[in-house]
């Protein structure tokens, strides 16, 4: 049995934490805000709740096997169905339903875009084959070298998925309409990424939507970390809140420990699950080669001296403004999931990406949990959630950009879908890049590191991050990427590498 630290208690931490403990293992997980699962929380005032963070449960049988795996019944969360998985409402005036079912969709797909539908028919035909594969070659397993990544077999089947092309580009050989382009490629904003910037092999994620469909916690995505932190507790894990890891022992090429108020706790092994670039301030200074590139490959346990390590150089993902709304009325029409289209996403989009502004006219999301989940709100009343994605730029002056930029969002919505919106409003709160970065988000962007090809894969950091024994990590910064259960994933892949490494070197 080893003795593991665990720092940060995020979705990361806490399944490595329950994969780690099934396995006999003990561990001590330190998280320095005063609860747990970090971005997975919730909103409250006044006896409203709503998702503070992620909302909509995408791959649930990645999810649910690995909560299995990690000795949590799949009866311990109730997931409810999204089926319209969500609305796309455009400027046009065209509002186009997703389905769950293909032959539904194809036809949605005919009825607003004449001749279009067998486009989605092909896009389900050859992902149907390409899927499972990609599955198996980059979420499932980690890279230790580039020579692994760019094997004969991943080099092919990246060509097959498009890695080559942007994600828009990968989606425009199934569409002609630029609607439909803006519909089957937005998904990339799920991961703080630009369509246009985003390679192609991210096709998986539109195709997961309709092939395992979309689906919402019963009570919140927030319940969440709560489940599996009172399992751990129940196990006899020790989870301390409110105390920060501030630095990590390095003794030669092993790490092996963490410092917490100022005290040295000797562990076996570490594994880091805060945003995976604010590693770097943890280790000693005489670890990093001057040099800045970023760290590509993970020794496969040799003895290496920690001299060798580089520092990485990251770019966040885009940031969000985040608008939470308690209201005392209900739109009965309205799905739980919705988004809303500018003019030209393109324009919009390269406008906060390219430029790093604020777009003239935002793309947001907007959640609205009690048209599945009546409790989440009283009798009659609703809570809101809007996502507006903003550059992540934290030293933007918000107090002076938010609330103009919410009420802009918020007369939008309006028109648009929620009739009466502005009267109906309790409370309203905020949240900006500024307090994303205050929390520990990387850059304040709101995703981890951006999913961009040169941050993907091999290139992105690795489970085992470091050519230092001891060290692994989790999270959303962390291959293969974020997004609840990927991060999940991404903590299986850590606590093998960690296995293997331990059962080696004892
Ligand atoms: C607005 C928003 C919407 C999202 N929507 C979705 C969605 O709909 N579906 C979906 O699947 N995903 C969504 N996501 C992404 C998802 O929330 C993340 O990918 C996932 O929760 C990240 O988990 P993590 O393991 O990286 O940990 P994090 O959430 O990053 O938590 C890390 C924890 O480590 C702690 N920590 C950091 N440093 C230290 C230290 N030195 N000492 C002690 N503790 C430390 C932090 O306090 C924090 O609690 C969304 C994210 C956001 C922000």
């Amino acid at each position: 049995m080893s003795r593991i630290a665990i720092v940060g208690s995020g979705i990361g931490g806490l399944t490595a934490a329950l994969l780690l403990t099934r396995q006999g293992h003990e561990v001590v997980i330190y998280e320095r805000a005063a609860r747990v699962g970090g971005r997975v929380a919730f909103e409250e005032q006044d006896g409203y709740r709503i998702d503070r963070g992620p909302t909509i449960v995408l791959l649930p049988e990645m999810l649910l096997g690995i909560l299995e795996e990690g000795g949590l019944p799949r009866s311990s969360l109730e997931l409810l169905h999204c089926d319209p998985l969500y609305r796309v409402h455009f400027r046009s005036g065209r509002v186009l339903t997703k389905f769950a079912d293909a032959s539904a969709q194809a036809e949605e797909i005919d009825r607003l875009y004449p001749g279009e539908g067998k486009g989605f028919t092909r896009f389900m035909k050859d992902m149907a084959v390409l899927y499972p594969q990609g599955r198996t070659s980059f979420l499932e397993r980690g890279y230790a070298s580039g020579r692994e990544f760019f094997s004969p077999a991943n080099l092919s089947l990246m060509v097959r998925l498009r890695a080559y092309r942007n994600l828009r580009s990968a989606i425009g050989q199934y569409f002609r309409n630029e609607e439909l382009k803006d519909a089957f490629s937005l998904q990339s904003l799920y991961i703080g990424g630009a369509p246009f910037r985003t390679p192609g092999i991210y096709t998986m994620l539109p195709y997961a939507e309709h092939a395992f469909g979309i689906w919402m916690l019963k009570g919140g995505y927030g319940t969440l970390p709560q489940i599996m932190a009172r399992e751990l507790e129940d196990r006899g894990v020790q989870i301390h809140t409110g105390a920060e890891v501030e630095s990590l022992l390095v003794e030669g090429s092993r790490c092996c420990g963490v410092v917490v108020q100022g005290q040295s706790i000797p562990y076996d092994a570490v594994l880091y699950n805060g945003d995976f670039p604010n590693v770097e301030k943890l280790l000693p200074p005489g670890v990093f080669k001057q040099e800045q590139a970023p760290v590509v490959t993970a020794n496969k346990g040799r003895s290496v001296s920690a001299k060798a390590i580089k520092r990485g150089s990251w770019k966040p993902s885009s940031g969000c403004l985040l608008i939470y709304a308690a209201t005392d009325k209900r739109w009965p029409d309205s799905l739980v999931h919705q988004f809303f289209l500018p003019d030209s996403l393109n324009s919009s989009l390269h406008e906060l990406f390219d430029l790093g502004q604020i777009p003239q006219d935002s793309s947001y999301y907007v959640f609205n949990p009690v048209a599945l989940d009546d409790s989440a709100a009283p009798s009659g009343q609703s809570v809101l959630y809007f996502l507006v994605p903003v550059p992540a730029a934290p030293d933007k002056n918000w107090e002076e950009i938010a609330g103009a930029l919410a009420d802009k969002v918020m007369a939008d919505a309006e028109k648009r879908g929620f009739p009466g919106l502005a009267a109906s409003v309790i409370w309203r709160r905020l949240r900006t890049p500024a307090d994303a970065e205050q929390e520990g988000m990387y850059g304040g962007g709101s995703f981890g590191i951006a999913p961009l090809l040169s941050q993907s894969g091999v290139f992105r950091p690795q489970p085992k991050p470091y050519p230092l024994k001891g060290l692994y990590a989790a999270g959303a910064s962390v291959h293969p990427g974020g997004g609840v259960p990927i991060v999940m994933q991404g903590a299986k892949l850590a606590v093998q590498e960690m296995i293997k490494e331990m059962s080696v070197h004892g």
